[in-house]
């Protein structure tokens, strides 16, 4: 009896793939030139003017300031706009909404936190962001993969997604995390994430932060040892780890560790950033979170505390951009609304990046820690037809990335 009804419900599963392949929106059987004013060649830092794109499927044949116009070519003026790639964002939680960050974990069930996620990913592609790194669901487990692959798929409309999960010490509602207390323990748990289909570990290692004589305090959760442990683990899978870090000494355990991005980083020691420059590990400094907690703060002495935390923050900024790590750019977006993360282009301009430097940072340094370089990231041939469009110039004013209106996706529409 066991038997046929496995074999059974396998054959279901390969009916229900089938079915969802019909149903995803497919690229535009027709070739697609795109024609607008201008458009950005983020790698050569300069503007094209006019500008096409030849889209075939869902991908970028031809870039210029005229491409060719096989026959039946649909042609879509975008007008007085810049085309460019579609944004990333390298921090983002799907999983989470404005409102009490802990609470929201456990009052909700997974079933309804899965469908808030669903539209918090269509918010953020219809806002440009054609590929985002998901850092966690918060305690609904590996709904995210579910997400991810219904995004993938073509069954709703999202970003191009990579999935995490990991443990927050920060937080003080529980069960909202993977807890692992040991090198055994983060790699007992790193397997069963990976076998339920995340992409990539995101360890919390630091927390919780106070400022104490203007330093940063941040205990560390894990060794450099134990996370050289992860990052081995992760590794023998083709993955890296990501970690949760704000300050010393855990930022420069991640970095002799060899992790992917440091996330958060507020301050970093001379010798995290010589090995961040070294080994091109990633800061992805998450303004736009901090500043919304220093304006959302529930009492008055805890937007002071937010506020000393973003001013220190800053500050640091200044001798990261000056020591030359890499960045990548990362909203943290969920506690703040889905969609209007673009704050993070123009707060990472406003402290010391030239809006250049911030979208290279956020195209060509997002792509390698998404893992899709040569793939995303930029209008050239070959390259999957991920294009958006804005009015203006953002080399001159990065902050008409706000409002995105434009946005193609594999070679598919969803706003014009
Ligand atoms: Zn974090
Ligand atoms: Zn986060």
């Amino acid at each position: 009896m066991t038997k046929p009804r496995a074999a059974l419900s396998l054959m279901y599963l390969l009916l229900l793939a089938r079915f969802a392949a019909a149903q995803a929106p497919a690229a535009s059987p027709h070739p697609v030139v795109l024609h607008a004013a201008r458009m950005l060649d983020v790698k050569a830092g300069r503007i094209v003017s006019p500008a096409e794109i030849l889209v075939l499927g869902d991908r970028i044949a031809e870039v210029g300031s005229t491409v060719r116009h096989p026959s039946g070519a649909e042609v879509i003026d975008v007008g007085d706009r810049t085309l460019l790639p579609g944004l990333i964002d390298s921090h983002i939680h799907l999983f989470l909404h404005p409102g009490a960050e802990d609470l929201q974990t456990v009052q909700e069930s997974v079933p309804e936190r899965t469908i808030t996620a669903a539209l918090a990913a269509r918010e953020d592609l219809m806002a440009g962001f054609t590929a985002e790194r998901d850092m966690g669901t918060e305690g609904a487990g590996s709904a995210d993969t579910a997400v991810r692959n219904a995004i993938n798929e073509g069954r709703i409309p999202g970003p191009r997604h990579e999935d995490a999960i990991g443990y927050n010490p920060e937080q003080h509602i529980l069960p909202n995390a993977t807890y692992a207390n040991s090198a055994d323990e983060l790699v007992a748990a790193m397997r069963q994430q990976f076998k339920e289909g995340a992409d990539f570990i995101k360890i919390y290692e630091t927390g919780a932060d106070s400022i104490r004589d203007g330093k940063l305090s941040t205990p560390y959760q894990y060794s450099e040892q134990q996370l050289e442990a992860a990052v081995k683990e992760a590794a023998r899978l083709g993955r890296h780890v990501a970690v949760h870090a704000t300050g010393e000494p855990g930022t420069l355990y991640g970095a002799q560790a060899g992790v992917a991005s440091i996330d958060h980083a507020d301050q970093l020691s001379e010798d995290t950033m010589r090995l961040m420059k070294e080994k091109q590990i990633f800061a992805v400094p998450t303004f736009t979170i901090f500043e919304y907690f220093a304006e959302h703060a529930a009492t008055p002495a805890q937007g002071a505390h937010e506020h000393q935390i973003l001013d220190l923050k800053i500050q640091e900024f200044r001798k990261q951009i000056a020591a030359g790590i890499p960045f990548a750019v990362g909203s943290d977006v969920g506690p703040f609304p889905h969609g209007t993360q673009a704050r993070e282009f123009v707060l990472m301009a406003k402290y010391g990046m030239s809006p250049l430097a911030v979208l290279q940072a956020d195209l060509i340094n997002g792509a390698k820690l998404l893992g899709w370089e040569g793939q995303i990231g930029s209008l050239e041939r070959g390259y999957l037809a991920d294009i958006v469009a804005v009015a203006g110039d953002p080399l001159q004013d990065i902050s008409v990335l706000s409002n995105v209106t434009f946005v193609m996706k594999n070679g598919v529409v969803y706003k014009k």
